[in-house]
C-alpha cells in the first residue's frame, strides 16, 4: 500500500484539481508530504485584539475587531480597487482590496462585527490594511493562540489565498494522517531529547502555546541540519580515506629564490600562516582541497603564485584559472614579469589567443616545458593537456560551476591539489554547510599602509555635491568608477537608465575621457574599452557589475554606486574593494533614492559602518537569508532549507554536525540496522544531488 504521505494533494478535501495545480505551481506542494512540510515563517498571537487607536507603523500582524463604515471602488484597470472604512470606535483605518473586489463586496454583510486580521502599511501618515483576512466576530467563539503565517505568492493572493487557506487545508490534513514513520534513529532522538516527528509536525503547524512550537521548531531544524552535515561528512571520509594525492615534499629554489629576491615586500602574518597551512596540505600524501578566503585586496594572488613555486620545486605544473579574460590578462602581466626573474615560464590561455600561440603552449605544456599557466574558461578545453599538472588554483570560485571546476582535476591520473580563492566571505555557519567537505583557510589581516575607503550614503538631492568631489579627485589626477544595476528582470528598463546615467556623465564631466561597458557588448568591444581605462587614457568608467570581480586600476580612488538599494551587501563589498588600491584616500559613494524602506536604509548604513568583509556577510545572511548569498546559488548545491536558518540556528548546527560525526565514528557506512532510518532518509533526500567525493 502506498504510505499516506504521499498521497496527491488534490484528493485532500478542501484541495480538488484547480487548487491542486495552483498548490503545484506556485509553492511545489504536490503530495501529503510536501504540504506537511511547508512550514509557518513566523506566528502571530490571535488571542490578542489591538485597538486601531494603538497601531503603529512598526507592527507586524495584528488583529482589530470592529464594523466597515464604507465601500467604495477606485481608480481604473489595473489600478482598480476597493477601498473601505473600518472603525472599532477608537479610530478608523482604510482597508484596501486589489483583487476579486466583487466577490468581497457581495459576501459583505451590513450591521455585523468583523475581525480583520493582517499587516498594516503606512502611506501619506494614515494607516491601512491591505488584503486582510476577514472573518466574523463570535464572542463565544475561544481565542485561537498561536496562529502561523505561511508565504503566499503575488497569483496565490490574487485567487484569493490566505495563510487560513493553507491552516485550513493542513487542520484536514491531521485529521487524515494520524500517524507518521519516524525519521530520526531512536538513540537520536533519545539523547537529543527531542519530540516526535509526528508531534513536532503538529506542533509546528498548530501549535497549542509557545513552548510546544518552539520544541517542534528544535526537532526540526535539529533534523534538517543533522541530515546535510551527515550527508557532507560521509563525502569528506571517502575522500580522505581514498584520494591519495600528490606529495610536495621539498621547498626548492624557486621558491627560496622568489621568497629571498623577488618578493616586493614582506608577507603579512595571516599571508605566512596561509602558506604554512597549504604546504602542510599538498605535503601530507593526501589531495589538498582548500579554499582561500579574503577580502579583496588581502594579497591571495601572491599566495598562489607561491603555492605554484612549491608545485614547480617538486616537479609538477601549475594551472591558475580565473573567470573573466581581463582578470587573467591581468594576472598574467603581473606574474609573469616576476616568473621572468626567477626563470619560471608563464603562459596565458583566453579565448582570443591566436592559433599559432594556442598550439604554441599545447605544445608546451606537454612537454612541461610551462611551469605555470594562467587563463580563463580555455584552460578547460579538451585540446589542453598537461605533462604533470600538480596544483589547480582557481580565484573567484563562484564564477565558476562545479562541473567546470572538475573537467579540471580529471587532466591528470591522480587529481591535482585544488586550491580555490574567494573573496566572498562566508561565514562560519554557512561555509561549515557549503563547503562541509573543504578544509578552509582566511586571509583576515589587510597589507600594512591601506587607507580605508570612506564610504558615504547620499540620496539625489545630493548630486552637487557627489559631482563636485568626482571633480576633485578628477583634477587631482584621480580615476572615477560609476557603477550602475543591470538585473536580469527588467534588462530593458536598466539598459535604459545605463545608457542615461552614460549620456549624463559625458555631459557633465566633457573635458575628461569616459569608458562605457556593460554585459551585453561583444567582449572584444568591453575589453578596448576598459584597457582605455586601465591605461589611462579613459579617466571614468561607467558601468554594470561586470567590473565587479578583481579589475586592478590602483589610480582610481572613486566609486560611485547609483541605485545602491539594488545591490546586496556581499556585492557592494566587492565593487568598493575596486578602489583604496594605491596609497590614496579612496571614497565609495553609495548613491539610494530617498524613499526607501527601514531596512534597506539599515543595510545601506551597514556600509558605511564597516569595511570588514565577514562583518558585512554576517549582516547580509541575517537580513537577507542565505538563499541570496552570493555563493550558494552558484556553488552548484540547492540547500532548500525549509526550517532551519543558517543564520540564527548556528548551535543547532554545531550540535548536529556533532551528532552525525558520532554516528560515522560508530557506523562508517550507516549500515547498522538501527540507523537504516537515517540511510534511508539519505537517499530520499540527497540521491539527486552531486557526489562531492568525486568532484571537490
Ligand atoms: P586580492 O586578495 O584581492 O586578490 P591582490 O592579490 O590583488 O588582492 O593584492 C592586492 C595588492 O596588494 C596587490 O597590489 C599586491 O601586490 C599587494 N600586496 C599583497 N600582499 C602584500 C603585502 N604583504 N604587503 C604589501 N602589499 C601587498
Ligand atoms: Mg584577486
Amino acid at each position: 500500500m502506498a504510505k499516506i504521505e504521499n498521497i496527491d494533494i488534490k484528493y485532500l478535501t478542501g484541495v480538488g484539481p484547480k487548487r491542486a495545480e495552483l498548490l503545484n505551481k506556485q509553492l511545489d506542494i504536490y503530495t501529503y508530504r510536501d504540504l506537511l512540510y511547508y512550514f509557518p515563517f513566523r506566528y502571530v498571537d490571535r488571542s490578542k485584539i489591538y485597538r486601531i487607536r494603538d497601531i503603529s507603523g512598526e507592527m507586524p500582524y495584528i488583529q482589530i475587531c470592529g464594523r466597515f463604515i464604507s465601500f467604495n471602488t477606485a481608480g481604473e484597470g489595473a489600478k482598480r480597487r476597493l477601498q473601505a472604512l473600518f472603525t472599532d470606535g477608537s479610530g478608523t483605518i482604510e482597508v484596501v482590496w486589489f483583487n476579486r473586489l466583487k466577490a468581497i463586496t457581495d459576501s459583505y454583510q451590513p450591521g455585523v462585527e468583523y475581525i480583520l486580521f493582517g499587516k498594516p502599511n503606512v502611506f501619506n501618515g494614515r494607516f491601512s490594511l491591505a488584503h486582510p483576512e476577514v472573518e466574523v466576530y463570535r464572542p463565544t467563539a475561544e481565542p485561537n493562540g498561536l496562529r502561523g503565517i505561511y508565504s503566499l505568492t503575488d497569483t496565490l493572493h490574487k485567487r484569493g489565498f490566505t495563510s487560513k487557506t493553507i491552516q485550513t487545508l493542513v487542520r484536514n490534513l491531521f485529521d487524515k494522517v494520524k500517524t507518521l514513520p519516524e525519521t530520526l534513529p531512536k538513540s537520536i532522538i533519545d539523547s537529543c531529547r527531542l519530540i516526535g516527528l509526528y508531534d513536532a509536525l503538529t506542533a509546528v503547524h498548530m501549535p497549542s502555546n509557545v513552548q510546544q512550537m518552539q520544541q517542534g521548531r528544535f526537532r526540526l531544524k535539529f533534523e534538517e541540519l543533522f541530515y546535510i552535515q551527515l550527508n557532507i561528512l560521509r563525502y569528506t571520509r571517502t575522500r580522505n580515506a581514498k584520494s591519495r594525492g600528490y606529495v610536495f615534499s621539498r621547498i626548492g629554489e624557486n621558491f627560496n629564490n622568489f621568497y629571498f629576491n623577488v618578493l616586493p615586500f614582506a608577507l603579512t602574518g595571516a599571508q605566512k600562516r596561509v602558506l604554512k597551512e597549504i604546504r602542510a596540505d599538498m605535503g601530507s600524501g593526501r589531495q589538498m582541497n582548500r579554499l582561500l578566503q579574503g577580502d579583496v585586496g588581502s594579497g591571495k594572488t601572491i599566495v598562489a603564485l607561491m603555492s605554484a613555486l612549491m608545485a614547480i620545486d617538486n616537479g609538477f605544473q601549475a594551472c591558475l584559472m580565473a573567470p573573466t579574460e581581463i582578470l587573467a590578462t591581468q594576472h598574467y602581466e603581473s606574474l609573469s614579469e616576476m616568473g621572468k626573474r626567477i626563470g619560471i615560464r608563464i603562459e596565458l590561455l583566453t579565448g582570443s589567443t591566436r592559433k599559432r600561440k594556442r598550439e604554441d603552449i599545447h605544445e608546451g605544456l606537454l612537454s612541461g616545458d610551462i611551469d605555470i599557466l594562467i587563463g580563463t574558461h580555455a584552460v578547460i578545453e579538451d585540446t589542453v593537456n598537461f605533462n604533470n599538472l600538480g596544483l589547480v588554483i582557481i580565484d573567484e570560485q563562484h564564477r565558476f560551476g562545479v562541473a567546470q571546476r572538475a573537467k579540471l582535476w580529471q587532466k591528470s591520473a591522480v587529481p591535482p591539489h585544488i586550491l580555490v580563492m574567494t573573496a566572498t566571505p562566508i561565514p562560519r555557519t554557512l561555509a561549515m554547510t557549503v563547503y562541509g567537505d573543504l578544509d578552509v583557510s582566511v586571509i583576515d589581516e589587510l597589507p600594512p599602509g591601506r587607507k580605508p575607503i570612506a564610504t558615504m550614503l547620499y540620496y539625489e538631492n545630493n548630486r552637487e555635491r557627489v559631482n563636485e568631489m568626482i571633480f576633485r579627485e578628477l583634477r587631482a589626477g584621480r580615476q572615477i568608477y560609476i557603477v550602475y544595476p543591470l538585473i536580469q528582470e527588467n534588462e530593458k528598463l536598466d539598459l535604459k537608465c545605463l545608457e542615461e546615467g552614460y549620456q549624463y556623465v559625458v555631459d557633465t564631466f566633457c573635458d575628461y575621457g569616459v569608458s562605457f561597458v556593460h554585459g551585453k557588448m561583444k567582449p572584444a568591444d568591453k575589453d578596448e574599452q576598459m584597457q582605455r581605462f586601465a591605461s589611462g587614457e579613459t579617466r571614468i568608467l561607467v558601468a554594470t557589475t561586470v567590473i565587479e570581480v578583481g579589475v586592478n586600476v590602483p589610480n582610481a580612488t572613486v566609486m560611485v554606486i547609483e541605485n545602491a538599494e539594488r545591490f546586496g551587501l556581499s556585492q557592494l563589498h566587492q565593487l568598493r574593494g575596486r578602489v583604496g588600491r594605491g596609497a590614496d584616500q579612496s571614497y565609495c559613494i553609495l548613491m539610494s533614492k530617498h524613499e526607501t524602506t527601514r531596512d534597506t536604509r539599515r543595510r545601506l548604513e551597514i556600509m558605511t559602518e564597516t569595511t570588514d568583509g565577514f562583518q558585512i556577510a554576517e549582516a547580509d545572511l541575517q537580513l537577507r537569508g542565505p538563499g541570496d548569498l552570493e555563493g550558494t546559488q552558484q556553488s552548484g548545491i540547492a540547500f532548500n532549507m525549509r526550517i532551519a536558518n543558517l543564520a540564527t540556528d548556528g548551535q543547532i548546527l554545531s550540535m548536529a554536525r556533532d551528532y552525525a560525526n558520532e554516528l560515522l565514528d560508530a557506523d562508517p557506512d550507516i549500515s547498522k540496522p538501527e540507523n537504516a532510518v537515517a540511510a534511508e532518509q539519505l537517499r530520499l533526500l540527497f540521491s539527486k544531488t552531486i557526489d562531492w567525493s568525486r568532484i571537490s
